[in-house]
């Protein structure tokens, strides 16, 4: 039952039909929405999944259909849905919302969900570069990579590790070229990344760090992506194609004139998705009214959420696109009695509590696995558990195992904190699984909980202990 304050809309407007638009329709529909729904998207395609794009690039020759792996039929689901209408400009006052689109036509609508995704990252003078984050991305990149290419990759992040390692697999000649010192620097601090990069070279991939590409320049007299591209120290490298694999930001180009904006792009809303419309640089009317606030909501990639350990968490994980509409939709429908208040507050209240998901990220890169769970920060200090090998073992034909990174808020030379029976105490701020499938699972649960994790961490750091039995708190 709807809380009795609540307005229920009879009519909603979802713009973006990927991952976090598909499970919104399919959310309001279960949670007994009557209305009319519009879906608008923008590829001309029914919803898939994006990560199999990189990690099954060349095994994989269709789309993975969210029709067929979650059993959402858009179709089914909405009134009106346009595929290939594309949303371009959206009012909201305190009565309604207006989302114009390609075609011409208003859409109007007593709320709009806003689940458009993000948009690959290419500097200005890298025309010349293909990228990958559609299917029809993927399928020309399908074509291209065929044995005896030489590929060149920009950027060492996620989709270009796994990239490189298919490409390489598939028999092409591939370099990484990666501006910061180690891969995946920004998203796992300099120690682990640094943990990774023998895994190029074992992969028979070229990485190339510490130097950045200034320009692409295109084979001359051919219109195919890529054919060398001159590095910021004077290099040439040539390449039959080059791939730029250098981030996504929020696809909200089209919102810019309506919607103040966070500095990267992204909508920023509170726990429940729904938009906070802080002021901002880009803010074009100052505030809206709140009632115009009301209308609008936004899911997956598009949306800086509000977590109630992390903070403000930008979007890009598929976790979040695949949970936090569950949560938008009660809150939106009028079911979920405030959803963004801090769970204390709710037990006070009587209130159940709200599903947190802690920012998730899985990667299978280079023959390895990967999952990432919380928000590592560049000021953690970071600690090993389980068997990292050394490079000279690694090459000697020693496994390394599985292990895991720890994050941690608190510096413990600093501020020790002990157990009673004298270990070290520390709060996990994210932690890092590589090749450790069966940890998956209760880390998963552990960094759930919508509460600090803490840790007795001579237990942590225990690889013959579980860590669910090094907890303190959480
Ligand atoms: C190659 C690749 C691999 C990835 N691998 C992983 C991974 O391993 N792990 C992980 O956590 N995440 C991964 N991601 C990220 C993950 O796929 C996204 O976090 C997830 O897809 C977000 O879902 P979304 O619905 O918010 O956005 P999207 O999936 O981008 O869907 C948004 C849709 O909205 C459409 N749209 C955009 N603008 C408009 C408009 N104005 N009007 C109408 N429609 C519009 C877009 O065309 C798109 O179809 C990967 C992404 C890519 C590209």
């Amino acid at each position: 039952m709807p809380s009795p304050s609540a307005q229920v809309p009879s009519s909603v407007v979802v713009v973006g039909a990927g991952l976090a638009g598909a499970q919104t329709a399919a959310a309001l529909r279960k949670h007994g929405f009557e209305g009319r729904l519009t879906v608008l998207g923008a590829e001309g395609l029914p919803p898939y999944d994006r990560p199999p794009l990189s990690k099954e690039l060349l095994k994989r020759t269709e789309p993975v259909w969210l029709a067929d792996d979650l059993g959402i039929d858009l179709t089914a689901l909405a009134d009106d849905l346009r595929l290939a209408d594309p949303a371009t400009r959206l009012e909201a006052d305190r009565e309604r919302v207006v989302v114009r689109t390609a075609s011409g036509d208003d859409v109007v609508a007593d709320a709009v969900v806003l689940a458009c995704g993000s948009v690959p990252v290419r500097p200005a003078g890298w025309d010349a570069a293909a990228t990958l984050h559609t299917a029809a991305d993927a399928e020309r990149l399908r074509a291209a990579v065929v044995p005896g290419i030489r590929l060149v990759v920009v950027g060492a992040g996620w989709i270009g590790a796994e990239i490189a390692g298919v490409a390489a697999g598939g028999g092409a000649r591939v370099t990484v070229v990666e501006a910061g010192p180690v891969p995946l620097e920004r998203q796992l601090g300099r120690k682990v990344g640094g943990l990774l990069s023998p895994w190029y070279d074992d992969a028979g991939v070229t990485l190339v760090t510490g130097v950045a590409v200034d320009e692409v320049l295109p084979r001359p007299g051919d219109a195919a992506e890529g054919g060398s591209m001159r590095l910021a120290d004077g290099r040439v490298l040539e390449a039959d194609l080059v791939l730029a694999a250098v981030g996504a930001r929020p696809a909200s180009g089209w919102l810019a004139g309506s919607l103040p904006l966070e500095a990267n792009g992204g909508l920023r809303v509170n726990r429940a998705g729904r938009f906070m419309g802080v002021r901002s640089p880009t803010d074009p009317a100052g505030r809206l009214h709140l009632d115009a606030l009301r209308r609008i909501w936004a899911v997956g990639d598009i949306a800086t959420r509000d977590h109630p350990v992390f903070g403000p968490v930008p979007g890009g994980h598929w976790s979040a696109a695949l949970h936090d509409p569950e949560v938008t939709v009660r809150a939106l429908l009028g079911l979920d009695e405030r959803p963004a208040e801090p769970e204390h507050v709710r037990e006070r209240l009587g209130l159940a509590p709200v599903p947190r998901h802690a920012p998730y990220v899985f990667s299978q890169q280079l023959g390895h696995d990967l999952a990432l769970f919380g928000v590592p920060s560049p000021f953690d200090d970071v600690v090993l558990r389980g068997a990292h090998v050394s490079d000279d073992k690694r090459r000697n034909g020693h496994s390394s195992g599985g292990w895991a990174a720890l994050y941690l808020e608190n510096a413990l030379d600093r501020h020790p904190r002990r157990t009673s029976d004298g270990h070290r105490v520390a709060t996990v701020r994210a932690m890092l699984l590589v090749d450790s499938p069966r940890e998956v699972g209760q880390v998963r649960k552990l960094m759930n909980r919508g509460v600090p994790l803490e840790v007795d961490l001579d237990r942590a750091l225990d690889p013959a202990l579980k860590l669910k039995d090094a907890v303190i708190r959480g």
